[in-house]
């Protein structure tokens, strides 16, 4: 059972280890593959799941909904997203405006087959729609009942904190940002950490696998994997193509025997790292396989002593990307 934290500042505890589908549902995997993935998540005590409605052109939003039918809805956290065209549109098909956002959520529910989000999250910030007119959008969302909470996702820290000061003039908070974080990429730390702290938001974190690389399977020199993403030709080969480099394979390698000590997978080891840092409330898991999900979520409740982080630094060194 996956360890509960605290969303920010407000009183939504999330599963530490959430499952996430992009790339996987309604794409690289088949349908049935993916029910049981979430099967396997929901057997493993995890409640919180992540989607967006671009992930496979809304194709995967329409699989976890169905996959979830039958679930109780109160005992599960929804979180999908907003800002992507999902499919060829017009010119008001993309971003913050208060036009998209309004619509979007309608869709994103129907898929999803229910009534209201836990968590609507602003998929990336928009230069072009005037910040205040997003913002009010989301509230009215809130009043609505049909999003809980709001989060954002690869926002700036300065960009946090004007959606910030905005979302509490309008009465509601946001409590989430969702960004890239694990041992190879560490841009987070610097500036979008700090000013979440002091704002009262925590991290949501994708890919802490470094999209499965940091699971050990991809060996320098050695072929890809059969079935892996870097195989995928639906969009995660290319995805995955920059951590695949011999200098980083070689690094990963030399991880094991950390994970050995400690008597985790490689793949564990991964998640509980990001896990370290208690600004993050969830590891965003993806699994192409319910076995993925099973070992995954044993990552959650480990403690790695300073040593062993201290340890994993000096492996990785230039290999980070801070
Ligand atoms: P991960 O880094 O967890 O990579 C998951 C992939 O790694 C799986 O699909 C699987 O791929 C492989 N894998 C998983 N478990 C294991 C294991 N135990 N052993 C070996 N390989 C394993 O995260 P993702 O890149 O999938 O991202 C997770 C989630 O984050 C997404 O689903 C989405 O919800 C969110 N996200 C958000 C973004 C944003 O902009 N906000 C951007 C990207 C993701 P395979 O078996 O095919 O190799």
């Amino acid at each position: 059972m996956p360890t509960y934290r605290y969303l920010g500042n407000s009183g939504l505890k999330i599963s530490e280890i959430t499952y996430g589908n992009w790339l996987t549902h309604g794409s690289q995997v088949e349908n049935d593959v993916a029910t049981a993935c979430v099967h396997a998540a929901l057997d493993a005590g995890i409640s919180t799941f992540d989607t967006a409605d671009v992930y496979a052109n809304t194709k995967a939003e329409q699989v976890l909904g169905d996959a979830l039918k039958g679930q109780r809805r109160e005992s599960l956290e929804i979180f999908t997203k907003v800002y992507w065209p999902t499919g060829p549109g017009g010119p008001n098909d993309t971003g913050l405006s208060r036009k998209h956002v309004m619509e979007s959520i309608n869709g994103s529910l129907k898929r999803l087959g229910t009534d209201y989000v836990d968590l609507y999250q602003a998929h990336r910030y928009d230069t072009e729609t005037p910040l205040e007119e997003t913002m009010q959008a989301f509230a009215d969302i809130v009043r609505q009942g049909k999003a809980l909470y709001i989060g954002v996702s690869e926002w700036t820290a300065d960009q946090i904190r004007a959606g910030h000061a905005l979302a509490q003039d309008l009465g509601f908070q946001l409590i989430s940002s969702q960004p890239q974080y694990s041992m190879l990429w560490r841009v987070i730390e610097d500036e979008v950490v700090p000013t979440s702290r002091e704002l009262g938001l925590s991290q949501i974190v994708w890919s802490p696998m470094a999209q499965g690389v940091l699971s050990g399977k991809y060996l320098p020199g050695q072929p890809l994997p059969a079935g892996s993403r870097a195989t995928d030709d639906k969009g995660g080969a290319r995805m995955i193509q920059r951590f695949l480099t011999d200098d980083v394979l070689t690094r990963v390698q030399n991880l094991r025997p950390v994970a050995d000590e400690l008597g985790l997978s490689m793949a564990q080891l991964a998640i509980a790292w990001v896990l370290q840092n208690d600004n993050v409330a969830a590891a965003l898991v993806g699994a192409s396989r319910p076995e993925q999900v099973a070992e995954n979520v044993k990552a959650s409740g480990v403690t790695i002593p300073a040593e062993l982080m201290a340890r994993i630094d000096e492996i990785l060194g230039g290999a980070v990307e801070r």
